[in-house]
């Protein structure tokens, strides 16, 4: 039934349902360990024979409710939820790939998961090659290597704001047959539904819109079912995992084989669990996602046009402003909004932004993006600080760029802000 529920629904009552006289609330297990009546019943659980927590590293029912949430927003077969949003990234990858294997990634993914690929994942012997998203599919094609194992693109990039083109990266995928991951953290599972449009794995950092309150570190994978890893590709899929007796996850677990090893082989192996307590808040702060994330849009909407208008502001992107350059691309994949974040340039370039940003008095300086409460960052002299300006304009980020957040406040009072900080560079 809950699978069949509108977004809203399952955002607000979807996790959990009660019986009889039984908390309202999804409950803290704030417990790493469970009992059980006999040995036989235990080893059943250790054989996956049965779907019941054990330790906490593995499952807690906290964390499942969360887990079964996001699954049905997106539409997955299974969810694991993860430490953090790099944590997710990293399970995601390692569940499937090993040394001498490569990766096609779009170079405007979030810098973490840039680093992550062409550093980590590098000195691990997984290859990577970064590749301009708004390449033609031909051209992608041909960066494909007899090694390649996986596409991965982000539905919204951070902080470019570019809008993923779905049909091209899937086209891709299919070609090379190989799966395709998107991170949909931007998006919410309530603007874009990546398995609609091709993707095999979806992965979040539900530190941003999902928890929304900027309170919790979190991460999820959702696995679509709808890849063949029976290609011959993908051995550690379909052969025998020694470390669990033997078992093949193809074999036995169907569609869901991808996000049952995930948890039952690399979680269990690297233990990047996320706390119970933060998928207790992670669940309360997702109950007003489809009302939070209208929000967002709504106010982004106006003040990329405020901004777009205004004599101090040298230029904007937002993808739902008519002449941006995804606006088509918005329009079809992300039907109800393009998110709250945008960035835009002021009068007097970088110096004029850093004075703008210190004389903002209700929106933040702050080094978090998609939460409740608005707020800016200048990636130049953050987040990009060792970057020449050369090396900055070659990865998109310009040196005069600040980077906007735009939270849940009253629209007027944010314009107002920007008034007297704009006043303030003139
Ligand atoms: C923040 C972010 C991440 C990393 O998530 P953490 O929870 O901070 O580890 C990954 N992808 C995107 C798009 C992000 O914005």
């Amino acid at each position: 039934m809950e699978e069949k529920w509108n977004l809203g629904t399952q955002a607000v009552q979807g996790a959990y349902r009660p019986k009889n006289a039984e908390a309202r609330v999804l409950p803290l297990y704030q417990s790493t360990t469970y009992r059980y009546d006999t040995c036989e019943e235990l080893a059943r659980v250790f054989d996956l024979e049965q779907d019941t927590p054990m330790y906490t590293r593995l499952a807690n029912p906290t964390t499942d409710a969360l887990e079964k949430k996001i699954c049905n927003m997106e539409g997955g077969v299974g969810a694991l939820a993860t430490s953090s949003g790099m944590a997710a990234t990293t399970l995601a990858v390692l569940n499937i790939l090993k040394a001498g294997d490569h990766i096609l990634a779009s170079s405007t993914i979030y810098g973490g998961s840039f680093t992550l690929f062409t550093t980590t994942f590098k000195d691990l012997g997984i290859e990577v090659t970064m590749f301009d998203p708004d390449s033609s599919k031909e051209d992608i094609v041909k960066l494909a290597k007899p090694n390649t194992k996986l596409l991965f693109g982000e539905t919204i990039g951070n902080p470019l704001v570019n809008v993923l083109d779905f049909e091209k990266f899937s086209a891709v995928a299919k070609e090379i047959d190989v799966p395709f991951m998107v991170d949909n953290t931007f998006a919410t599972p309530y603007l874009c539904n990546p398995f609609k449009y091709g993707a095999n794995i979806i992965i979040h950092s539900t530190s941003k819109y999902i928890d929304g309150h900027a309170s919790a570190l979190g991460g999820m994978i959702v696995d679509g079912g709808n890849y063949n890893w029976d290609n011959g590709k993908f051995p550690c899929l379909v052969e025998p995992d020694e470390s669990y007796h033997g078992v093949s996850y193809v074999e036995k677990f169907g569609s869901s084989a991808y996000i049952v090893k995930a948890r039952a082989n690399v979680m269990r192996n690297m233990g990047m669990t996320a706390s119970p307590f933060n998928s207790y808040l992670t669940n309360l702060g997702s109950e007003t996602l489809h009302l939070r994330m209208d929000k967002h849009c709504e106010n982004a909407l106006k003040m990329a046009e405020y901004l777009k208008n205004h004599e101090m502001c040298t230029w904007v992107k937002y993808p739902y402003l008519s002449d941006n350059k995804y606006y088509d691309l918005a329009k079809k994949y992300l039907p109800k909004g393009a998110s709250g974040v945008l960035t835009f340039g002021v009068k007097g370039g970088r110096d004029a932004g850093r004075k703008f940003i210190d004389s903002l008095k209700l929106v933040a300086l702050v080094t978090h993006v998609s939460d409740a409460r608005s707020s800016v960052l200048q990636p130049a002299s953050t987040t990009h600080r060792q970057l020449s300006d050369d090396e900055l304009i070659s990865c998109g980020v310009s040196p005069d760029m600040i980077r906007f957040s735009v939270g849940i406040e009253d629209v007027d009072d944010l314009i107002a802000d920007f008034e007297q900080a704009f006043n303030k560079i003139k």
